[in-house]
C-alpha cells in the first residue's frame, strides 16, 4: 500500500510538473540554430560594486562579448546611478574597465534613468515638468510628465551628457524609465497614452538628440512591466531597438515548452524589427533570487534550461542575449565559492 501511495504521489507530482510547464507538450530535443549568417552577442549585467578582474577574466574565458555595468534598480535607482558615475571617475575603476577593453570585451551600461534625467530639484521652480499622480497632484517622485516639451528637452540634453560620462561605452545606450510599476504621469495629455507609448515617445526624443553628437548611437526601448505590449500611437525613430526583459517569466519552465508571452514577443519583433533586438533575462539574477537583500543566497543555475532558452530566443530572431548576474560578487564567492555561469559560454 505504501509503495502504491508513493508511486501515485510520484505520478501526481510529475503530472503537476508537466501540466504547469508544458502546455504545448514537453520537448526534449533542441534544434540547433544555424549561426552562419548571424553574429550573436551576449552580455552579463553586474552591479558596478561587484566588478572585479576575476569577473572580467571569467567572462573572457567563456567567450562572452560584452560586460555591462548595472547600478541597482528600484525607487532610488537615480542615486545608485550617481554612485556609479562617481566610480567611473576613479583610476581604480577605470583600470578594471581598461582590462576588460584590452581583452576585447565591449563595455555597456544599463540602468533606470528617468529620475536622473529630470533632476528632482527642478520641482520647486517647475512642478509642471513632473508627474501627476492619481490624486491630480504633481509630485517629484518617479518619472516625469512626457507631454511637457520643455521637460523632454531637458531629459534629452541630460541624456547626451550622461552618454559622454559612460567610460568606454559602446554606442548602444540604455536609459530606462523608472523602476516602479504604474508610476507614469496621469495628467490629461499623458493619460491619452499607454505606458508603452510614453516610453517610446521619450526614447524617440532622446535618440534624436544623441544622434546629433553620436551619429551611430542606438537606444533601447525596454519592454518591461507596463511597457511590455507594443506602442500603438508612437512609432520608433531610427536607432531605437527593442530590449525584452520578461521579469515575470517562470524560471522553472523552459520557454520552448510554455511561453505565455510568445505572441507578444513576435509582435514586439514585428514592430521594432529584429535588427539589434535584444533579450534581457534573469537566469543568473541572484539579486532577484535573494529578494534583492544581502547576504546573497546560494545560486544553483538550471544549465540545460538556460541553454535551451538561449536557443529558443535565437530562433525567434534575437541576436543579442543578456542576463542579469547580480549578487554574484566577492561576498558571494566567500560564502559559496565560484558562481556557475558556464551555461552562458559562447565557446
Ligand atoms: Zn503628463
Amino acid at each position: 500500500m505504501k509503495t502504491f501511495l508513493r508511486l501515485t504521489t510520484t505520478l501526481l507530482v510529475l503530472f503537476i510538473f508537466f501540466s504547469s510547464c508544458s502546455k504545448k507538450g514537453p520537448q526534449t530535443n533542441t534544434t540547433t540554430t544555424d549561426s552562419s549568417a548571424v553574429t550573436y552577442e551576449q552580455s552579463l549585467l553586474i552591479h558596478p560594486e561587484e566588478l572585479s578582474i576575476k569577473w572580467i577574466d571569467r567572462m573572457h574565458a567563456l567567450g562572452i562579448n560584452t560586460i555591462t555595468m548595472h547600478p541597482r534598480g528600484g525607487r532610488n535607482a537615480y542615486k545608485t546611478l550617481e554612485e556609479m558615475l562617481q566610480m567611473l571617475e576613479t583610476e581604480e575603476f577605470r583600470a578594471m574597465l581598461d582590462h576588460a577593453d584590452s581583452l576585447g570585451l565591449n563595455i555597456e551600461y544599463e540602468f533606470h534613468a528617468a529620475s536622473y534625467l529630470m533632476p528632482r530639484d527642478l520641482y520647486e521652480s517647475h512642478p509642471e515638468y513632473f508627474r501627476m499622480n492619481a490624486d491630480g497632484q504633481r509630485e517629484p517622485l518617479l518619472n516625469f510628465c512626457v507631454s511637457n516639451e520643455e521637460a523632454l528637452d531637458i531629459v534629452a540634453k541630460r541624456a547626451v551628457e550622461l552618454a559622454k560620462k559612460l567610460y568606454k561605452s559602446t554606442h548602444r545606450y540604455y536609459f530606462w524609465m523608472d523602476d516602479v510599476k504604474e508610476s507614469t504621469c496621469q495628467c490629461e495629455k499623458c493619460a491619452q497614452l499607454s505606458e508603452s507609448d510614453m516610453t517610446l515617445l521619450v526614447m524617440n526624443r532622446i535618440i534624436k538628440e544623441l544622434r546629433k553628437e553620436i551619429p551611430d548611437a542606438q537606444l533601447a526601448y525596454l519592454a518591461y512591466h507596463g511597457a511590455m505590449p507594443i506602442p500603438t500611437q508612437v512609432t520608433p525613430e531610427e536607432g531605437i531597438f527593442v530590449e525584452y526583459a520578461p521579469i515575470d517569466r517562470d524560471l522553472k519552465c523552459r520557454l520552448r515548452e510554455n511561453n505565455p508571452d510568445e505572441e507578444n514577443i513576435k509582435a514586439l519583433l514585428d514592430f521594432f524589427g529584429k535588427k539589434n533586438a535584444k533579450v534581457l533575462e534573469y537566469w543568473f539574477d541572484n539579486s532577484m533570487m535573494s529578494n534583492w537583500t544581502k547576504p546573497p543566497k546560494q545560486f544553483v543555475p538550471d544549465n540545460d534550461l538556460i541553454r535551451d532558452d538561449i536557443d529558443y530566443y535565437r530562433q525567434l530572431g534575437f541576436s543579442y542575449i543578456s542576463s542579469f548576474a547580480c549578487f554574484l560578487g566577492a561576498d558571494y564567492e566567500e560564502l559559496y565559492g565560484e558562481p556557475d555561469v558556464s551555461a552562458f559560454s559562447m565557446k
